[in-house]
């Protein structure tokens, strides 16, 4: 074990990690950052971010997270690439384990961010990554090329993949449970007026096909009122049906509510039941979900891990 005591411990590198590293990092607290195993979070598999302040003509959302670590970088923040597996929270200064090794920090603000949630349908896992599941149209959307595809969700997340995979696809399928998009009226209207988009209303994936050639082959899928299942001949299927919070190592030393996104203490959206650790971003936020708001959570951490210390000795 290291004797070394850290000031402060950020957990994560999405927009509430590095903002928490900047503020830290330009108060002279000389932050360490643990990076997970996606560097920047969920932004960076973002095209083009249009509503964050500052961008009038919209921002790449992996060059914004990459703007975000050069302004932490420049104040002198540290960054480690590990997996926070466990942690005790009851002894002063608190433990963060890594595997076979732990850090002892006065303060931590963890920042870990949210995973996209699956259907658990037959095939998806089988053919998750290359074989034509996957979560991330900016990622994986120049592969299918002239092919059809299938996007899940209802959300503002499965709007824009749709929009963004018509940039490639001949044909981008659009598969709700509903008859109504929950998505933003903007990229609802957008999505639903593209001429390549074809929205299946009322209908939930039942299979992904294709797992003994090992590649999709199409996608099986149910409508909810007349129970009339059909196959859309499509080669990808981009899941996009909301998040999962990344709370598992941490829970129960903080409290996590029943979606098992951290609870923060009445009247603080940053402040653990732990004194001294908090939380900030999509781990602990079900309700806003933006990268501004999570920006916003770090830079509340920041502050209220910056007081603390002065009270308790920094
Ligand atoms: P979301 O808003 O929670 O939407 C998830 C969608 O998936 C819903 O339409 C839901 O259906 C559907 N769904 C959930 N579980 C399902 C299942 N098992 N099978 C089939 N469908 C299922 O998630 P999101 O779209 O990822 O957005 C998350 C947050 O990020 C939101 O606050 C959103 O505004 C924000 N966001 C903003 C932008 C932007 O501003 N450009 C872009 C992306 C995301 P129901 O509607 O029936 O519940």
């Amino acid at each position: 074990m290291s004797s070394n005591v850290e000031n402060v411990v950020i957990i994560g590198t999405g927009c509430a990690g590095l903002t928490a590293a900047i503020y830290t990092a330009r108060a002279n607290l000389n932050p360490l950052v643990i990076e997970g195993p996606m560097p920047g979070g969920q932004l960076t598999t973002t095209s083009e971010v249009e509503n964050f302040p500052g961008f009038p003509h919209g921002v790449d959302g992996f060059q914004l997270t990459q703007n975000m670590r050069e302004q932490a970088t420049r104040f002198g923040t540290r960054f480690e690439q590990a997996m926070v597996t466990a942690v005790d929270f009851n002894s002063m200064p608190r433990k963060l384990i890594l595997g076979d090794r732990t850090i002892l920090a006065k303060t931590v603000i963890v920042a870990t961010g949210a995973s996209p949630r699956m259907t658990g349908i037959p095939g998806e896992k089988e053919l998750y990554g290359g074989k034509g599941v996957t979560t991330c149209a900016t990622c994986d959307g120049a592969f299918y090329r002239k092919m059809e595809v299938a996007v899940l969700g209802g959300g503002d997340s499965a709007a824009e993949e749709a929009l963004f995979l018509t940039r490639f696809a001949s044909k981008v399928y659009l598969v709700h449970r509903r008859d109504t998009l929950r998505a933003s009226k903007i990229m609802a209207d957008r999505a639903t007026s593209h001429d390549k988009i074809q929205m299946v209303w009322d209908s939930v994936p039942v299979e992904v096909l294709g797992v003994d050639a090992g590649a999709v082959s199409g996608l099986k899928v149910k409508h909810v009122k007349t129970g009339a299942e059909t196959v859309l001949p499509v080669k990808g299927v981009f899941v996009a049906i909301g998040h999962v919070p990344n709370t598992g190592p941490f829970a129960p030393a903080l409290q996590v509510d029943e979606g098992g996104y951290f609870k923060p203490q009445p009247g603080s959206q940053v402040q653990t039941n732990v004194p001294g650790v908090y939380v900030a971003g999509d781990c602990s936020d079900h309700v806003y979900r933006q990268a501004i708001t999570a920006a916003g959570m770090g830079c509340q951490a920041a502050i209220e891990a910056e007081r603390w210390l002065a009270e308790h000795g920094g």
